[in-house]
């Protein structure tokens, strides 16, 4: 149990009002989309709740918090949208969780610069609406632009379906300011690159808090396009799709969207292509025709366009029935159904070997694959997998052992176990592996960044 001093101090920073210790709100705050019917060994990791949450109103009040956790080795955990699906907010430890909500202002749009500089807790969906008045938007757009924030898709580094053309959230950044474990504020200068030393924003990217707070960031904006154009091509095989996608890379065609798709007997490949017009219409021209070379079919924009059209209503289901609710609401939505959803990377040579090889593994464990695709790249491979005799929680055990083999198997062909999702509770065991000597680099930076481990510990394998 937290001090009942610790309490009175966070009272003092944030007033009565921001601090949260009844049980129902611990509850709540104690998770993400993770369910433990879908964590594969990580169970016990939802057994702790957190002491308390915070919701600070500014940075130097994130910062004040932070200074407190560090001198009393209290350990605190970053919380955006609560919507990451690995559980990377879990509290495993207790302590702190500080809701970045409420830093929720857009600093400063400059069309000029194409950047926008923006608080940690920002929504991405008030981005899109807030840019779109200076004909601009963002580069990230996850399934989740209603319900996730700029600071938790940062360090998550996610994925969405404009990544083809301007790559994950990561690639958005230009600039953050952070609160360091020590509760000091670290900023970096919002330039597209440096030649002296390393880029510290890596350090912030992808890496669910555990070296610091972010409160604020600088990333990039694109114009609304001039030109949009939708297109579907239809292949025989998800070979045949794979081979085309990666011949369009290869030419250096960047369509916004590229995601191949094979689900109940349809392979498919979606495509846009967007910028200004006589680029549009050269890049789907030619695309067009490097997917007849590997026997693709044109049919149309229509499956595409309803695709698009429909990309963020997982999102609204969630915010409408989940996001905020008690972890008890949030685990029935999912109960009795297993499934897991694997996002892997594996260099272009290697993929399709790899899928040749799951296959096996996956039929001979009783796993079943109801899709297959490729997100943005052809090195980005996904499988949605679930448990051919149903879900019980035998089944469920035994799928959760065939995952793990088929995401070594990825680790072991020179490839990682996760593109999009981060590490959470979920992969943490699996992390070391995949790093190596390189793991240890990360443990050293921990070390000396957080000697006392209080910033999110218990994650990304430390
Ligand atoms: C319906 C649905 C659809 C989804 N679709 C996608 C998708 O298309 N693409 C995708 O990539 N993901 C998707 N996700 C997963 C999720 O939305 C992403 O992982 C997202 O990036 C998490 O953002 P968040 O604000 O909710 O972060 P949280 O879940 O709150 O936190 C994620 C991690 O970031 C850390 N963090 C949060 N804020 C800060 C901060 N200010 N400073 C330091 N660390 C911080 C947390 O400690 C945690 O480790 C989806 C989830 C759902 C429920």
């Amino acid at each position: 149990m937290i001090d009942k001093a610790i309490i009175e101090s966070l009272v003092k920073i944030v007033g009565s009002d921001q601090v949260l210790s009844d049980p129902y709100d611990l509850d709540r705050y104690s998770g993400d989309a993770l369910t433990p019917f879908r964590a594969f060994g990580a169970e016990q990791a939802f057994e702790r709740l957190a002491d308390v949450v915070v919701r600070p109103g500014s940075a130097q009040e994130v910062s004040e918090i932070v200074c407190l956790a560090n001198l009393t080795g209290t350990p605190v955990v970053p919380y955006g949208g609560g919507t990451g699906v690995m559980g990377s907010v879990l509290p495993v430890q207790g302590g702190i969780i500080i809701d970045l909500k409420r830093l929720n202002k857009i600093i400063e749009v400059n069309p000029q610069d194409l950047t926008a500089v923006v608080e940690a807790g920002v929504v991405l969906e008030d981005l899109v609406n807030a840019l779109a008045e200076h004909g601009l938007m963002p580069g990230h757009d996850p399934y989740s632009v209603p319900i996730a924030t700029v600071a938790g898709t940062i360090s998550t580094n996610g994925v969405g379906y404009r990544a083809a053309a301007f790559g994950p959230m990561g690639e958005q950044v230009v600039a953050l300011e952070v609160v360091l474990p020590t509760g000091q504020v670290m900023s970096t200068r919002a330039v597209p690159k440096n030649s002296s030393g390393p880029n510290l924003n890596q350090l912030f990217i992808g890496t669910e808090g555990v070296f610091g707070v972010i409160t604020r960031a600088t990333i990039k904006v694109f114009r609304v396009p001039e030109a949009q154009a939708f297109a579907t091509a239809g292949f025989a095989t998800f070979d045949h799709g794979f081979e085309a996608a990666a011949e369009l890379l290869a030419l250096g065609i960047r369509p916004t969207l590229l995601d191949l798709t094979e689900e109940d007997d349809h392979v498919r490949l979606h495509l846009l292509f967007e910028g200004y017009r006589e680029g549009v219409e050269a890049a789907q021209n030619r695309s067009m025709q490097v997917c007849a070379q590997f026997g693709g079919r044109d049919i149309g924009p229509d499956h595409t366009l309803e695709y698009w059209a429909e990309r963020h209503e997982s999102a609204e289901n969630y915010k409408r029935n989940a996001l905020g609710k008690p972890r008890e609401v949030r685990w029935n939505r999912r109960q009795g159904r297993s499934f897991d959803y694997l996002h892997l990377a594996l260099p272009i040579s290697k993929v399709l070997a790899y899928r040749r090889q799951c296959e096996k593994i996956l039929a001979e464990g009783g796993v079943k694959v109801v899709e297959y695709g490729l997100w943005s790249r052809p090195e980005m491979f996904s499988m949605m997998v679930v448990p051919v005799n149903g879900a019980d929680p035998s089944n469920r055990q035994n799928m959760g052992k065939v995952v793990e083999q088929v995401l070594t198997l990825a680790q072991d062909m020179g490839g990682i176990m996760e593109y999009c999702h981060g590490v959470g509770v979920k992969l943490n065991h699996l992390v070391a592996r995949e790093r190596g000597a390189g793991h240890e680099v990360i443990r050293s930076l921990k070390q000396s960044l957080d000697p006392k481990n209080i910033m999110n510990p218990g994650k990304l394998g430390l």
